[in-house]
């Protein structure tokens, strides 16, 4: 028996499901692991997989990065946990900052959820009203307003609301089709009670979805002519679409952004930032509450100045390299599918890509769905069997890292080569 089948065993009777998140499950059982390392992450059977996962998008700058785990390690003899402002907040602040235009002043939260969470209390505040918009498939975290029609783990357990939002907090949030700047038009005309837009302006957890043409600036339109805040959850796209999120790509400008994954490579850290007369409703001197203990942590705070500021100095380099990477992936991955006329979708940007087992476009969570999730599985099953490790479903994302060389994706490709024959089968 393999390591990992007994490990997981024993887990499932301390850990509900074996699993501290969801979407790490995956049948028959998930792997375990050891160690990961650069463009590689291995199991406790000592199989090592090409990670095409990359901690959910996180880990831009490869596993175990030397700048990052140099200034970590100089914060861990200095202490772990002040709970007092330090000088590094202030310098994390303002590259956050200067990176994103559209900030004027940031707060650290640690998790994505806490950050949209906290985003959408500080819209409520400004406007003094209550539903929100979201698009359906849109994924912000594991709060109750949010677990509405969400993507990722979400998505594919195929629930609707989440047990236990209550009623009342679910009629809040109302849900339009991404993509679909008319269902967005008609929700705001019919409700008068609006007190923000939530929005993955390249979503990534419904699979990957590419927004269309004017999509983003409409968006953008149509809320500042409500007077409706819009909120850019840049969860992933933040530092992996562009130094300054998928903001900087289109030029938009929105009212709140949040930011975790790329952010602190790794470590566990996020942020919410936006206009100043919005931000400075946090308390204590505003009346939006918002607090952690763990907040602007030193070590977290070490681990994002050092992503940024490595980000800043290869950008040049690092964005051109995975979109070439990636581009001739897909292309490749789209040469094979056509050959075995295998039905199939490629969305692919910047350095992220997933393919779909349909026939028609993937534009939004209806024809994400629409996709043969058992295909997928299948795939997913043979990747990792030739060492690729992908997030095991279709509704999230391939993501590519600055550790990946031209021979791991060449090894990926073949791997996917072999992956689709199974499909086809
Ligand atoms: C992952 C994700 C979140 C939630 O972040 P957590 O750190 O898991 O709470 C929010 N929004 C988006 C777009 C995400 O991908």
């Amino acid at each position: 028996m393999s390591e990992s089948k007994k490990l997981f065993g024993i887990a499932k009777k301390s850990i509900p499901s074996g699993v501290n998140s969801p979407v790490r499950y995956f049948e028959p059982y998930p792997f375990f692991t050891k160690k990961a390392d650069g463009a590689y992450i291995w199991d406790v059977d000592n199989k090592r997989y090409i990670d095409f996962c990359n901690g959910y998008g996180a880990l831009l700058l490869g596993h175990r990065r030397k700048e990052i785990t140099k200034s970590v390690s100089a914060q861990l003899s200095k202490g772990v946990l002040y709970c007092t402002p330090t000088k590094s907040e202030i310098e994390l602040a303002e590259l956050i900052i200067r990176n994103f235009p559209s900030i004027d002043k940031v707060r650290l939260t640690n998790t994505g959820g806490e950050a949209t969470m906290t985003a959408i209390r500080l819209a409520r505040g400004f406007t003094k009203k209550k539903k929100i918009i979201k698009f359906e498939g849109c994924y912000h975290g594991a709060h109750d307003s949010v677990l509405v029609r969400a993507g990722s783990g979400f998505a594919h357990n195929g629930i609707s609301v989440s047990e236990g939002v209550l009623d009342e907090v679910a009629k809040n949030t109302l849900v339009a089709e991404y993509n679909n700047i008319q269902d967005l038009q008609n929700i705001i005309r019919r409700n008068k009670d609006i007190a923000g837009v939530i929005v993955e302006p390249i979503p990534a957890n419904m699979g990957l979805v590419l927004p269309k043409e004017n999509f983003v600036s409409d968006l953008q339109k149509i809320t500042r002519e409500n007077n409706i805040p819009l909120i850019f959850d840049e969860v992933v796209t933040g530092f992996r679409i562009a130094p300054g999120g998928a903001q900087e790509f289109f030029g938009a400008k929105p009212d709140i952004t949040t930011m975790a994954k790329a952010l602190g490579n790794g470590f566990t850290i996020s942020a919410v930032g936006g206009r100043k007369e919005i931000m400075d409703l946090l308390a204590p001197k505003g009346k939006v509450y918002q607090a952690s203990t763990f907040a602007g942590n030193p070590v977290s705070v070490s681990a994002a100045i050092s992503s940024i500021k490595t980000i800043n100095k290869i950008k040049n380099k690092m964005y051109s390299k995975l979109e070439r990477f990636n581009m001739a992936f897909s292309a490749g991955l789209d040469d094979i599918a056509k050959d075995m006329r295998i039905p199939h979708h490629i969305n692919s940007t910047a350095s992220m890509f997933q393919i779909f087992f349909t026939d028609k476009p993937v534009i939004n969570y209806k024809t994400s769905k629409n996709a043969d999730a058992r295909k997928f599985q299948k795939m997913f099953k043979t990747l990792l069997k030739n060492n690729v490790f992908i997030a095991p479903s279709q509704f999230e994302t391939v993501f590519l890292s600055d550790a990946h060389t031209e021979i791991d994706m060449n090894k990926a490709l073949d791997a996917y080569h072999l992956a689709l024959k199974s499909v086809k089968s």
